[in-house]
């Protein structure tokens, strides 16, 4: 649970709580004390000693960050602690952007989906992408009482079937349900929460329809001038059938998932076709969900040169159930089958604002962006880590969220 409250072993000071503790001589006996000099306080909060990792800008060192209205004020080494008005100390930890989810469903109270102050602000996820979570029918609702609401940032991918997920099958048997127009002009409306089309590729979902529904979301997209985000695991048409009909930038997910018609071949080679969509700047993001991530998979693919540019959970409540538990746990997931931290942590920082246009000035921590910024314990011993086949893979290293500042706000996390 996220809490205000300070750590129990005061990982929280005030600047003169800690001055305090690590202050000088004491005063000789009778002399009159100095006077008291007040403080500059330039800063609403400084986060000390921390080892910062933020691949965006090559940084993984020992630095201070410090945050004054919402933004980050300040990167650097030794800021004195004066000159802050809470001090956070962050020796022995891992200080990077605040994650971003590529890929969650949090209409909360819909469907399957979560909750994303709880399983993502709340476990070092500042930013989170729905994907299609709503259609053009109800992403007013979900704007209305989720997106405005939430601590977490959310951006939203609108669903090609008008209604969003809550049919999971069958989303888009109907023509009617399947309305470009009306989806750009939902894109349009809720601007700049609205950052592109999704689409499910999946046999119980479209079947034979896959293709035409596809160019729907295509034609949806062009209109807007935003990327489609192609759900596919187990569909109908051959991959290269779809991919083929991807532009720069539209967006691959459950990249690494094992049913019918996926990214290997027989022989364990990466399909010719997913080569050539990497390479005309098709994205893949990885989004494990509660049926999509195989670890021989991605571990395929990785060893032929095929990495995913964002790591993601497809967070829903299904997924929480099945060991997927939070977007650290998944970057912990990718570390273990020997993606390196840097590269893990650039996936959920980084990548995502590349590929998205997000509005805020999120994904590094520099002067002038949101002082969005996540705080990790990374535990060594041995983790096991499964994928939606029931394989395990054993991981020497766990992220663990102890801290985060959203917009600037410091929460702390007792887990
Ligand atoms: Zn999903």
């Amino acid at each position: 649970m996220l809490t205000r409250r300070a750590f129990s072993q005061g990982l929280v000071a005030s600047g003169t709580a800690l001055l305090a503790q690590t202050g000088g001589k004491p005063l000789p006996a009778g002399s009159a004390p100095p006077p008291q000099k007040a403080p500059d306080q330039r800063y609403d909060l400084l986060i000390q000693g921390g080892t910062v990792v933020d691949p965006g800008q090559g940084l993984h060192t020992l630095l201070d960050v410090a945050v004054k209205d919402g933004k980050i004020a300040a990167i650097a080494a030794n800021i004195p602690a004066d000159r802050a008005a809470t001090v956070v100390s962050a020796k022995d930890k891992i200080v990077t952007p605040g994650f971003i989810d590529s890929h969650v469903h949090c209409y909360d109270g819909v469907a399957r989906c979560t909750n994303a102050d709880h399983y993502c602000l709340g476990r070092g996820v500042t930013t989170v992408v729905d994907a299609g979570s709503a259609g053009s029918e109800n992403i007013a609702n979900f704007y209305k009482y989720i997106i405005r609401t939430s601590a977490t940032r959310i951006y939203a991918f609108v669903d090609i079937g008008v209604l969003g997920v809550i049919s999971l099958d069958h989303s888009y048997d109907n023509p009617a349900w399947v309305n470009p127009k009306a989806v750009a002009q939902a894109i349009e409306t809720y601007r700049p929460a609205t950052i592109g089309v999704k689409v499910r590729m999946t046999e119980s979902v479209v079947a034979e329809k896959d293709i035409d529904t596809l160019k729907k979301a295509i034609e949806a997209a062009e209109i807007a001038q935003v990327p489609v985000m192609v759900h596919i695991n187990g569909p109908h048409s051959p991959l290269p059938d779809l991919l083929k009909l991807l532009r720069k930038g539209d967006i691959y997910t459950h990249c690494f998932a094992g049913r019918k018609n996926f990214i290997v071949d027989a022989a364990g080679t990466v399909l010719p076709a997913a080569l050539e969509a990497r390479d005309r700047g098709i994205f893949f993001d990885t989004a494990q969900g509660q049926a999509h991530f195989s670890f021989d998979v991605a571990e395929k693919c990785m060893k032929q040169n095929l990495m995913p540019d964002t790591i993601s959970t497809d967070l829903s409540n299904l997924a929480v159930q099945r060991r997927i538990y939070d977007l650290p746990t998944m970057v912990s997931k990718m570390m273990a089958i020997g993606v390196d931290l840097d590269k893990a942590i650039a996936m959920v920082t980084i990548n995502p604002t590349r590929m998205y246009n997000f509005d805020a000035k999120i994904g590094a921590l520099k002067t002038g962006y949101e002082a969005d910024i996540s705080i990790f314990e990374l535990r060594e011993g041995n983790f096991d880590y499964e994928d939606t086949e029931g394989k395990k893979r054993t991981g020497h290293q766990r992220l663990v969220n102890k801290a985060v500042v959203s917009r600037g706000e410091l929460l702390i996390n007792e887990v």
